[in-house]
């Protein structure tokens, strides 16, 4: 590099003159060196981390949504599930009210309940947490239990949870330490049957006490970058005693175990008629403790979700809803992507009624509506935008043609 000319600059900070740094950068009044600007940077880091976890410190319960309120704004993307949307919502606002908790108030030590919900794929476990964390105002981690296996096995170590969480808050260890944890897909580190097996059950029952660590309160430690292909990395020490965690699970078949203790349980006159009359639908509404663990969750982390509630299947009613009402509704999103081509979209309503009896007949659930209506759509959001028209009216035998064309049945059945 040619040797730098000297300019008379000097740092405004440090006084160094523009040939004793590597980079001068000037200002209105004044200049700043390469060295002054990074560590300026880093004070700003480490002032805005307080700043943040400041933040936290200060919930005031009075500005704090209620829980009608958060239910309201659930309510605006998630059609449906009442049940779980009540639980949700006072769970959260009391967590907030435990982080608001001071030390020195009358010693009632307000505990967490950590949440699990129960029900079908496809009906909106996973929105209601999405939903959740857009309103939240602490950190939020979405994560999959899947993934996770008994440390030195193939697959994640269970601290790597605490990773999300983490990279949630860039990396403020305080704040992680106030956050809530989703953990999607808990009924697949359920013990695999009750006989002990040769193989062990790396991703099953062990996972369930590694688990059981964080759910309990405990300080972990946490590799910064998950995983473990970087074993050089330093870990951080988080305290799982405040993080809230909200475990969901379709626990397939878990019907059977109901209906099976409903039969033991309900004796006298009229018992058997009544088991026959519930649904088998219905039979989740019933579902309690005992039935997670004939499912094969260990009984310390049941006693650690003490809040056990389930969501609904949903019915042709509430797909049709699910189809227009929620705010990011699918046929509000096509109207909208048309409208920025000036096209004016109109959907009769039996229209309407095909996609839900089709998304019904493929035994596709909510998830199918949007592959459904994307596959009806597509040769419209190809040609519309060129042609010049001004208004498409999307009819139910418009729907139905295409539906048939793309040889929909044939690939929802291969799904
Ligand atoms: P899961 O219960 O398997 O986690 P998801 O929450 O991922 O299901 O739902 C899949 C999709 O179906 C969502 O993206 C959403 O579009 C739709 N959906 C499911 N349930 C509902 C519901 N109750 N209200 C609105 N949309 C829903």
């Amino acid at each position: 590099m040619a040797k730098k000319r000297d300019t008379g600059l000097h740092c405004s900070f440090c006084g160094r003159g523009e040939t004793e740094v590597l980079l001068m950068l000037p200002g209105l009044n004044g200049c700043i060196c390469n060295d002054c600007a990074e560590r300026a940077h880093e004070v700003a880091q480490e002032y805005l981390a307080q700043a943040r976890s400041a933040h936290v410190d200060d919930i005031d319960i009075a500005s704090l949504p209620k829980p009608d309120q958060i239910k309201e704004f659930l309510d605006q993307y998630v059609i449906g599930q009442d049940n779980a949307k009540k639980y949700l919502s006072v769970a959260v606002y009391n967590h907030y009210k435990r982080l608001a908790q001071k030390a020195d108030d009358d010693g009632v030590e307000i505990e967490k309940s950590n949440i699990i919900i129960v029900g079908p794929t496809g009906t909106g476990k996973t929105l209601l947490a999405k939903t959740i964390a857009k309103m939240l105002k602490v950190p939020f981690a979405i994560v999959d239990a899947t993934v996770l296996t008994e440390a030195g096995y193939v697959g994640e170590d269970i601290e790597s949870l605490l990773t999300r969480l983490l990279a949630a808050c860039d990396y403020n260890v305080e704040e992680a330490e106030r956050g809530i944890v989703f953990i999607d897909e808990i009924d697949k580190i359920a013990r695999k049957g009750d006989n002990p097996s040769i193989t062990r059950d790396v991703s099953g029952e062990g996972v369930q006490q590694g688990l059981l660590k964080l759910l309990e309160g405990s300080v972990v430690n946490v590799p910064p970058q998950g995983g473990r292909k970087h074993p050089e990395q330093k870990m951080i020490a988080v305290d799982t005693k405040n993080i809230l965690f909200i475990c969901g699970g379709a626990f397939e078949g878990i019907e059977r175990k109901i209906a099976q203790r409903l039969n033991t349980h309900v004796v006298g006159y009229g018992a058997g008629n009544h088991i026959a009359k519930v649904e088998r639908e219905k039979l989740l509404h019933y579902v309690a403790p005992q039935d997670l663990r004939s499912y094969g969750l260990i009984p310390e982390i049941i006693g650690r979700l003490p809040i056990l509630t389930n969501l609904e299947p949903l019915d042709r009613e509430a797909l049709r809803r699910i189809l227009t009402e929620p705010k990011n509704a699918i046929t509000k999103q096509y109207t909208k992507l048309l409208q920025l081509d000036g096209v004016e979209l109109t959907i009769d309503d039996d229209t309407l009624d095909y996609v839900v009896d089709k998304a019904i007949e493929f035994k596709l659930g909510a998830r199918g509506l949007r592959s459904i209506f994307e596959t009806i759509m597509i040769d419209v959001m190809y040609s519309v935008p060129a042609s010049g028209d001004k208004a498409f009216r999307l009819t139910r035998d418009y729907a139905a043609r295409q539906l048939e064309k793309s040889n929909f049945e044939m690939l929802a059945q291969a799904q």
